[in-house]
This record gives C-alpha cells, sequence and structure tokens, in this order.
C-alpha cells in the first residue's frame, strides 16, 4: 500500500506556482472574509494565511461580527469586487443562518470566486469550459496526477454529494474522462456500488463509514472526511481495516486538506490570470 501523500504533493505545486509568481509584476491580493467566531473556522483561515504567507500573497482577513447585517456583507463584497489589487475572494464557511449563504456566495465576481463555488463557476465546470474549479475537487485530481495515478476509462464512485466536494468533483473527473457513479444519503446498496470502483472518494463526514466490505481489491481510496472524535482527527475511511486490501490511501489528516489549501493558492493566480485575459 502507498500514502498518497498530501504535504509532499502540496509542496511541488507551490514549488511550481512559485516559478510562476516571480514573473508577476505586483503582489497577488487573497481576501478571506469570516463571519462569526467558529473555532474550526479560525484555523482553516489561519492556515490559508500560512499558504498566501508562503506565496507572498497580500493576504486580507476580514473578521465580522456575527450579528452583521446580509446588507452590509453584500456591500462589503461589491467593494472586493471592484478593487483592482483584490485577485481571490473568498467567503469562510460556515456563516450565521440569518445569512443566505448562496447569495453571499453569488455575490462574488466569477473571476475572483477563489473557492469556484458561485454558479456561474460551477455551471462552467458542469460544461467544460475552462473556470476556477472547487479546491478540494482539484487538489483530488492534482493528488492523484502527483503519484501518476490517471483517471481516464477509471471507474470511479464518489460517496457524497456536497456542493463543495462531490457535485463539483463528479463533473471534474467526468471531464477528465473517467466513469464516474456519484452516491449519496439515499442511495441503496451503497456497497454495490463503491466494491466496482478502481478509485473510492468518501467525502460524508461520517468517521470510518467506509470498512474493507465496500472496498475492491487494489482500490485507490481517496479520504476527504476530517471528523474531529476522542481519537483525535479522523477520516471517513477506517484505515486500518482497508489499509491492507487498497493500492493507494490518503492519510487524515496529511492528504486531501493540505491539497485544498495548496490550490486555494493556485485558483488566486489562476483568478489574476483570468481577470487579466479580460481586461
Ligand atoms: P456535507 O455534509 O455537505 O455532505 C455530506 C454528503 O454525504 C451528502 O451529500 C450526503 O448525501 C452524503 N451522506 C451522508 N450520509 C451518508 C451515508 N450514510 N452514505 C452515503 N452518503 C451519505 O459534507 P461536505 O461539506 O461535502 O464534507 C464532507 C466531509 O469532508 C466532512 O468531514 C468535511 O469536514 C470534509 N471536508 C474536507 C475537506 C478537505 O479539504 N479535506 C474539504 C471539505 C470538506
Amino acid at each position: 500500500m502507498i500514502l498518497l501523500d498530501g504535504k509532499k504533493a502540496k509542496i511541488s505545486i507551490l514549488e511550481e506556482l512559485k516559478e510562476e509568481l516571480l514573473k508577476l509584476d505586483r503582489k497577488l491580493g487573497l481576501t478571506v472574509i469570516q463571519i462569526g467566531d467558529d473555532p474550526a473556522s479560525n484555523v482553516y483561515v489561519r492556515n490559508k494565511g500560512k499558504m498566501a504567507n508562503d506565496l507572498n500573497y497580500n493576504f486580507n482577513h476580514i473578521k465580522l461580527d456575527d450579528d452583521i447585517t446580509e446588507e452590509d456583507v453584500l456591500a462589503l463584497i461589491n467593494k472586493l469586487n471592484n478593487d483592482d489589487i483584490v485577485d481571490g475572494i473568498l467567503v469562510q464557511m460556515p456563516i450565521p443562518k440569518h445569512l443566505d449563504s448562496k447569495k453571499i456566495q453569488n455575490a462574488i465576481i466569477s473571476v475572483k470566486d477563489v473557492d469556484g463555488l458561485t454558479d456561474i463557476n460551477m455551471g462552467k465546470l458542469a460544461h467544460g469550459v475552462d473556470s476556477l474549479v472547487p479546491c478540494t475537487a482539484m487538489g483530488i485530481l492534482d493528488l492523484l496526477r502527483f503519484y501518476n495515478l490517471d483517471v481516464e476509462k477509471k471507474n470511479v464512485a464518489i460517496v457524497g454529494r456536497s456542493d463543495l466536494v462531490g457535485k463539483p468533483l463528479a463533473s471534474l473527473l467526468t471531464n477528465n474522462n473517467a466513469t464516474v457513479t456519484l452516491c449519496h444519503s439515499k442511495t441503496e446498496n451503497l456497497k454495490e456500488h463503491t466494491k466496482l470502483a478502481d478509485i473510492l472518494v468518501v467525502a460524508v463526514g461520517k468517521p470510518k463509514l467506509i470498512n474493507d466490505e465496500y472496498i475492491k481489491e487494489g482500490a485507490v481510496v481517496v479520504d476527504v472526511g476530517i471528523n474531529r472524535t476522542e481519537e483525535g482527527l479522523v477520516g471517513d475511511v477506517d484505515f486500518e481495516k482497508v489499509k491492507d486490501k487498497v493500492s493507494y490511501i490518503t492519510p487524515v489528516p496529511g492528504g486531501v486538506g493540505q491539497m485544498t489549501v495548496a490550490e486555494l493558492g493556485k485558483n488566486t493566480y489562476k483568478a489574476h490570470v483570468l481577470r487579466k485575459k479580460k481586461l
């Protein structure tokens, strides 16, 4: 069994990116809007800041009170949309319930939408048009590529159909000529689907949901889940139970999470390039 080491792949991706950044005439700007003080979000935003620092980006972390009005959030996004030195904007999820998260995400102009979650970018991805792709989905494809694991002609099962991970990944892999089965909470006989997969991606958020009974001998397993439990951070896959059956597997932590942050760095650069093309 070979570990799909996200840290190693991340370093390689960021080194390549740094070469491109050297050719630019200014620092790129990445703005993260956080609303409220969710502890997990604090960690995620800190990690984004570290990556941005490493790439010498101007990182702007705007932390807003959790009773802010939707109008004020939209006005802030509008200002950032029109600020030429801001290349990428993202709103850290989750946000307080009184705010409409779809409306707020869609207020970000599509060429600065570094999370790739606006309807425009999701639509472009579904249509196979070059666009800003959600970071976790792109990170999974880049991690497989780093290990020379081609998805073309492979049977891929994805468990979890969220807008954040499962759905964009299904489009991305389909565009890359994989045969994709997208499973979810209403899927009947989940095992029958997952056992056919050459590559199994699990993004559910249920600790150790997937064990050896769900997996084909020699499959590649990508565990997206990050679950905080008494034994620490664990994935959606029971690593101990599957490790002797798989050919490749991502560790948790140290797998997909590392790639997600690296892709945000890449998307900020891509956003800059896309916007320059439009001007
Ligand atoms: P979500 O809650 O939005 O979606 C979960 C999906 O799982 C749903 O589509 C649901 O239908 C499906 N599901 C639920 N129970 C199921 C079951 N028993 N069988 C089959 N499908 C089932 O979650 P999300 O935002 O996609 O996140 C999923 C997990 O991935 C979480 O643990 C999250 O923390 C993690 N995550 C990790 C990264 C990363 O960078 N590693 C990024 C995003 C999310």
